[in-house]
Formats: C-alpha cells, sequence, structure tokens
C-alpha cells in the first residue's frame, strides 16, 4: 500500500541522484580529518550560510547543542522561546549535559522573541544570577518565516546587550525560499547557525553547524565528546551535498502545495485552517471533535499517516515525496471523513 506521510518531512528519503551520490562518494577517516566529501559539504556549507567555517554533525540535536556548548560556560544562561526545540524537544540537553541554564520566554504569534521581554530577563552581573550569554532565535518556527527587519533589529539588540546570537535555522532554507533572499542573509546577525539537511532537502542523515574558524575548532572537541565523531562520513555528505546544492530551490514547490493544501482544507466542513493559511510548508489544522477523535487511526487504514492531534491541533508537513497526487488522495480521503463525521 502507499504510504503518504505527512507527519514531517523528516520522512523523506534520498532519492536516485542522492543514493548514486553515496555510492560514488569517496571517503576517508573524518576525525582524522581526512575525509574529501565531508570536507567538500562543510566548505559548501559555510558558503551557504556566509560563515567561515562549518561542521558536519550527525543530527540537528547535536549540532544545536553543540552550538549551545562552544558558546556557553558552566553555569552560563541562554534565552530561548517556551516551545523551541533547543529547549523544549531535545530532551533538555543543554541543562543535563552543557550545565547551561534555560531562560525560556513565550513566542510571539509571529515566532519572533520580543525583544523587550528577552531585555527583561537578562540578568545583572551579580552572584545570585546565572550569566546572560547567549540569545537563541530558531527560523523558520513551526514554518513561520521571521523578517528581515526584525533579525537585524535582533543582531543589533544583541550586540548592544552583549549576548551570543545561535539560530536553530533546521529549516532556514525555507525561509530563504519563502523571502526570496540568501540563507547567508540570514544567517548575516548571527554567531553560529545549524542547518538540517535531513528534513525539506531530503538527506537521509545529518545537519551542518555553522561559524567563525575559532568557534568550528572548539566544536569539533564537543562533537567528539558527545559521539558525534563519525569515520568515512562522506557516505552521508554525499547526499548533504546535493541536499544544499540542489534541494533548496525545489522548497517553493513545497510551498506551493502547502498552500494550495490548506485552500481546499478550508473548504472543508469540520475543520478549521489555523490562521487561514500555511506557513512554507507547514499548516495546522483543527477539526470537530468527532472527526478528530480516530482521525489519526482512520487515516492509517488507507494508507495515510498524520500524527494525532495535540490540545486538538493538528500539524500537517509538506515535503519533496508527497506529489500533487498524493495529497488529491489525501484531500479526498480526509473529505469523505469529514462527511461521514457530519
Ligand atoms: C528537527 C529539528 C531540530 C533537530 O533535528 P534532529 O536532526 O531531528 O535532531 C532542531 N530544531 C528544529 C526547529 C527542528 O525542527
Amino acid at each position: 500500500m502507499t504510504i503518504i506521510d505527512l507527519r514531517s518531512d523528516t520522512v523523506t528519503r534520498p532519492n536516485e541522484q542522492m543514493l548514486m551520490a553515496m555510492i560514488e562518494a569517496e571517503v576517508g577517516d573524518d576525525v582524522y580529518g581526512d575525509d574529501p566529501t565531508v570536507n567538500r559539504l562543510q566548505k559548501i556549507a559555510a558558503e551557504v550560510a556566509g560563515m567561515e567555517a562549518a561542521l558536519f554533525v550527525p543530527s540537528g540535536t547535536q549540532s544545536n547543542l553543540i552550538g549551545l556548548m562552544t558558546h556557553c560556560q558552566r553555569g552560563d544562561e541562554y534565552i530561548v522561546g517556551q516551545d523551541a526545540h533547543t529547549y523544549k524537544y531535545e530532551a533538555g540537553g543543554a541543562a543535563v549535559l552543557g550545565s547551561i541554564q534555560p531562560q525560556p520566554i513565550v513566542f510571539e504569534a509571529d515566532g519572533s522573541l520580543d525583544l523587550d521581554k528577552v531585555k527583561a530577563v537578562i540578568k545583572p552581573d551579580d552572584a545570585h544570577f546565572a550569566r546572560s550569554r547567549l540569545l537563541c532565535l530558531e527560523n523558520t518556527q513551526s514554518g513561520k518565516v521571521l523578517s528581515m527587519r526584525y533579525l537585524k533589529a535582533a543582531g543589533e539588540f544583541a550586540q548592544k546587550e552583549g549576548l551570543l546570537l545561535h539560530l536553530d535555522g533546521a529549516r532556514v532554507a525555507h525561509a530563504a525560499v519563502e523571502l526570496n533572499v540568501s540563507i547567508a542573509e540570514i544567517c548575516q546577525p548571527f554567531d553560529s547557525v545549524s542547518i538540517c539537511l535531513s528534513k525539506g532537502l531530503g538527506a537521509p542523515v545529518g545537519s551542518v553547524l555553522c561559524g567563525s574558524e575559532n568557534f568550528i575548532k572548539q566544536a569539533k572537541r564537543w562533537r567528539k565528546m558527545l559521539g558525534g565523531g563519525m569515520r568515512q562520513a562522506g557516505i552521508l555528505a554525499a547526499a548533504g551535498i546535493i541536499a544544499l546544492q540542489d534541494n533548496i530551490k525545489t522548497l517553493a514547490d513545497d510551498h506551493r502545495k502547502a498552500d494550495e493544501l490548506a485552500d481546499n482544507l478550508a473548504n472543508l466542513k469540520g475543520i478549521t485552517v489555523l490562521g487561514g493559511q500555511a506557513y512554507t510548508n507547514m499548516l495546522f489544522i483543527q477539526c470537530e471533535p468527532t472527526l478528530s477523535v480516530s482521525i489519526a487511526d482512520d487515516l492509517k487504514k488507507k494508507g495515510i499517516l498524520i500524527n494525532a492531534p495535540t490540545n486538538g491541533v493538528i500539524r500537517l508537513v509538506v515535503h519533496r515525496d508527497l506529489s500533487d497526487l498524493y495529497l488529491k488522495i489525501f484531500f479526498d480521503v480526509l473529505s469523505e471523513l469529514a462527511q461521514k463525521a457530519a
């Protein structure tokens, strides 16, 4: 049975071009710095981010953790969104493994952190307090794109307040495509950025952490400590190169498909599209209780996977392995279920 999977863009599988590149990759021991394909990926990633250097790591979670541990010492604090991945969805790694205290504040509706609210939680230099060291932003934040104006203001703010600035840019490529700017332009105010290769960009594994030469040199030690030093990793990096070189431009098609899906779903009785629109490649829907009660199980029987609702809300994620035909099948099945539930 065909599996139509809207749970996440992490479900994308390497295509034939990637698999061929992986087979043909020239490899070496990357812990010795000997893997030419990893070195090439890191060079390309640094260029894409407009930073001096980059480090290939197994996951976005490790990438963010290495970033935080490189910037912050034991007893430092990072300011972060209450629902941010680096705070809520990374098993508390910064606190547990980094001895870095999180200071979460609530995201604004547009996915930004209000800089006045950030300012209010920065602690004075006093023995009672952790040292406020770093501000961590997320772009896209649940699909929402931070404006260039906001990023510029955040950069100036961080500089003025003496905070380092890290971007969890798991989906920063989606933001760049949506705004029609380069990833480097988005990264410009930041000291470091983490980019996922294994989500919408389609690579099977991996993220890249980008920053200054000196930052990456220190980050490499943390990567080793956290178990992220890989050997013939060129096999994976080869897929990452295609992710960065060929698969960014096709994200526009994912955004178009998400927009069309949102428009179509908005016409279904019993379904509300939150915000009335898709955000880059994501949309969030709310269903009537009679429909939502068993919606994930009902769809699964038809070969369609979605996450069960959280607080009545379902996140749908569009990606390169969802063709227009697959999305039409999803829409037709859901519309049938909605009619039955009405
Ligand atoms: C997925 C994700 C990560 C972590 O990536 P993994 O490779 O799954 O560890 C970090 N931040 C955001 C915003 C993400 O969506």
